[in-house]
């Protein structure tokens, strides 16, 4: 069966708000819009699945998002932070396995200040100048951020976590804003950053209209990374009895992601793989073409704990990497150890 629908999201990168409502609550496309979104890859891509070390460096954070499990108030967690020779100890570790991006990500850390990240920055880049440097640490000044593009960082990850006003205050405490958040992506783009940004699958009070909203902010901002994945609930915060996010609607909106922004590089993330054991390999299918394996020594693993259950919290990182290697082939693609730039 052909839908009209799916032909024209694929032809003009675009749906009216309606179609868009039917695709993401229907199962009916399904099988088609999965099919399609993985036409779309190959065309693009190939079976080439981009690699990301992810080094959570710090569970530090100064702010109280309710969604996550690393805000300030959760005083059950045990906080750690790296020092540069440990967040170098990885990237070394990292690129003997045949990474070629190292993700730096934490809470929003005071600890590491400008100069700080400039630093470590300076250090990756001068040791592995084959590498890619992505920093994914919150909101900053503009001026921070140019400081740290100037000295090497490549890309910025920074989710809009929702683009709705009334819905970003249900999230979130008053001294936060969606405003800045924005503006933060926007100053990113500007200084000449690959951006990623993304938003939570199924967190607290969402409607289809937020996520219709997501999308079209999304075609607004025109990143060239998109991580979407589902909210899933954690012991200590607020959203504690909130159910998870729908897999089903994650894969569907991985797939309609794809075929609105056929270069995108899109990650099957860790929590769609916490949500559904087969979650990573079934992203890939429906458009993914990330994988971000954690390269943090296994001690820490668990005190990154964003949400209940996360997966790969007891491996070894070249565990990992072979495990996620298998799980990538067993879906029909394969790793590629390149730098895995954005091709448009
Ligand atoms: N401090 C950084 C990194 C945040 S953690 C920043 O502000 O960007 C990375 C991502 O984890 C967040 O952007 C959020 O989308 C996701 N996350 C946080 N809590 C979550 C939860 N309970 N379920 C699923 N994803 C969550």
């Amino acid at each position: 069966m052909k839908s009209e629908i799916i032909d024209r999201l694929h032809k003009e990168n675009d749906l009216s708000d309606g179609e868009l409502m039917a695709l993401i609550e229907n199962g009916e496309y399904d099988h088609e819009l999965f099919q399609r979104a993985d036409e779309v890859r190959r065309e693009h891509y190939g079976t080439d699945v981009y690699l990301r070390g992810l080094i959570e460096f710090s569970n530090y954070c100064k702010n109280n998002c309710y969604y996550c499990g690393i805000r300030a108030e959760n005083h059950r967690l045990e906080r750690y932070r790296f020092g540069r020779d440990e967040i170098l100890s990885c990237c070394r570790q990292g690129y003997e396995l045949g990474f070629r991006t190292f993700v730096l990500q934490s809470g929003e850390d005071n600890y590491f200040s400008e100069n700080v990240i400039t630093e470590i920055v300076t250090a990756i880049k001068k040791e592995f100048t084959d590498c890619a440097v992505t920093l994914s640490i919150g909101e900053k000044s503009f001026d921070t951020y140019q400081t740290w593009f100037d000295a090497g960082a490549d890309r910025y990850l920074l989710r809009h976590e929702t683009a709705n006003e009334d819905h970003y205050r249900k999230l979130h405490p008053e001294n936060m804003s969606l405003e800045n958040r924005k503006n933060c992506l926007w100053n990113l783009k500007k200084i000449g950053y690959q951006v990623g940004s993304g938003f939570l699958v199924g967190s607290p009070y969402q409607t289809t209209d937020n996520l219709i909203e997501d999308v079209r902010f999304l075609q607004e901002l025109q990143p060239d990374m998109i991580g979407i994945g589902p909210f899933i609930s954690h012991q200590n915060t607020p959203f504690k009895d909130f159910y998870n996010g729908d897999f089903s609607a994650c894969l569907r909106l991985i797939a309609i992601l794809r075929l609105m922004f056929p270069f995108a590089l899109i990650p099957a993330t860790t929590a769609l793989g916490t949500i559904n054991s087969e979650g990573r390999e079934l992203g890939l299918q429906a458009g993914a073409n990330i994988v971000m394996p954690n390269l943090s020594p296994v001690k820490y693993r668990k005190q990154y704990q964003l949400y209940d259950n996360k997966i790969c919290t007891g491996e070894e990182a070249a565990e990992c990497r072979m495990c996620l290697e298998k799980k990538v082939l067993s879906a029909g693609y394969a790793i590629v150890t390149t730098i895995g730039h954005v091709k448009r």
